[in-house]
């Protein structure tokens, strides 16, 4: 008999439309009068458009977000908003740009808007993470979840197509491991299987022409999924590991999940049979063929992408495995499979080497 249990977030998600046209009225929805807009460096000039089509309802940019939320730009970040008087801040940019809004809204109680223009998925997630002293520590608190967010597949055509495979390969990695996850639910399931066929699917076609309205649409469609179940369940070994590699050795966040990925689920599938059935029906629908083994099917995937294909490529020394093993198996983590140093040790040496 089936039993489990399904909390879903209060979530407002506007998909498909230009951002810059609905915002304001996404604004005066949650009744705020005085955002602030959010992102990275990179986007300063993204944030001021934005901050041009809210008028009068913007009351500043802050252009700080870098990736895993320094502490220090975090406080810098909240003194600037209060010091402007904001009621809300609107995030627009990747992972960064809306975890700098979710350390806002947790210090400060603000509302926020987020509008992504990657596949990483944070803003259908409680969760937030702060970086300090060389350590990244991560939680969940409800108030950090945007109020509303605002899927423009428009602002993602820009993103470069190796970026857009790695941050889509971050989304896959989601669904995946909610397949597997000790608090799945049926609903999640659905979401999780047809987030990896959109996906999937959308990645080869943005690899074929990075400007395809469809696919980019698909893209985004498949990272709200994934994002979706990455907020609904808890995450497993693969997670650990990248967070483990990201937190310690400080390598890119999307392409160690890139990497990570097939090597974690060629290790887990023996315990998870249900989730390889949903994997190789969604990975199989993609791309129009019989798929057996999923992990090699997206190691053939990352490859055929072209995306990096081994920790060695991303930078990480052979020497750090056994200290970043050690460190993934000190902390508690659900999964499906038992582990043990020795195995974590093999996982992560198969990644490093690229070979499955
Ligand atoms: P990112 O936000 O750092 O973006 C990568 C780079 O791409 C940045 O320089 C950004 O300015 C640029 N960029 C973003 N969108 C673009 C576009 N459309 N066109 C051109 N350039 C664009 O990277 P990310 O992978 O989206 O996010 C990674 C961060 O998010 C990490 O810190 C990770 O821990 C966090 N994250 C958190 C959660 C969560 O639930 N809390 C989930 C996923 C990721």
């Amino acid at each position: 008999m089936r039993e489990f249990i399904y909390q879903a977030h209060p979530m407002r998600v506007r998909f498909g439309v230009r951002a810059f046209d609905v915002v304001a009225e996404e604004v005066e929805h949650l009744g705020l009068q005085r955002v602030a807009v959010l992102c990275t460096p990179g986007r300063a000039e993204l944030g001021q458009a934005l901050a041009r089509a809210l008028g009068s309802l913007c009351v500043g940019v802050i252009a700080k977000a870098v990736m895993h939320v320094p502490r220090e730009v975090a406080a810098e970040t909240i003194a600037e908003v209060q010091a402007l008087g904001a009621d809300g801040c609107v995030s627009i940019g990747g992972g960064s740009a809306i975890g700098l809004g979710k350390a806002v809204a947790m210090e400060t109680g603000l509302a926020t808007i987020a509008i992504p223009t990657t596949y990483a998925g944070s803003e259908m997630t409680t969760v937030w993470g702060m970086t300090a002293d060389g350590h990244k520590t991560t939680g969940r608190n409800e108030s950090v979840l945007p109020k509303s967010v605002i899927y423009d597949p428009e602002l993602t055509r820009g993103l470069p197509v190796d970026t857009s495979i790695t941050s889509g390969f971050n989304a896959l990695a989601h669904a995946v491991e909610a397949l597997y996850a000790p608090d799945n639910s049926p609903i999640i399931s659905l979401m999780a299987e047809e987030g990896i066929r959109a996906l999937t699917s959308a990645l080869l076609g943005i690899r074929a022409n990075p400007e395809d309205r469809e696919a980019r649409s698909d893209a985004l469609y498949g990272a709200w999924l994934c994002g979706t179940c990455l907020g609904s369940t808890t995450m497993s070994l693969h997670h650990k590991i990248c967070h483990a590699l990201g937190g310690t050795l400080n390598l890119p966040h999307a392409e160690t999940h890139t990497v990570m990925l097939p090597h974690v689920l060629a290790f887990n599938q023996p315990a998870v049979p249900e989730a390889v059935t949903a994997l190789s029906r969604a990975l199989g629908s993609a791309q129009r063929s019989t798929i057996t083994d999923p992990a090699r099917s997206f190691w053939e995937l990352a490859r055929e992408l072209g995306a990096p294909t081994s920790l060695q490529e991303l930078g990480m020394q052979q020497k750090d495995i056994p200290r970043i093993a050690r460190d993934v198996l000190s902390s508690s983590y659900g999964n499906p499979r038992e582990v043990s140093e020795e195995s974590i040790t093999r996982i992560i040496s198969s990644a490093w080497s690229g070979k499955l």
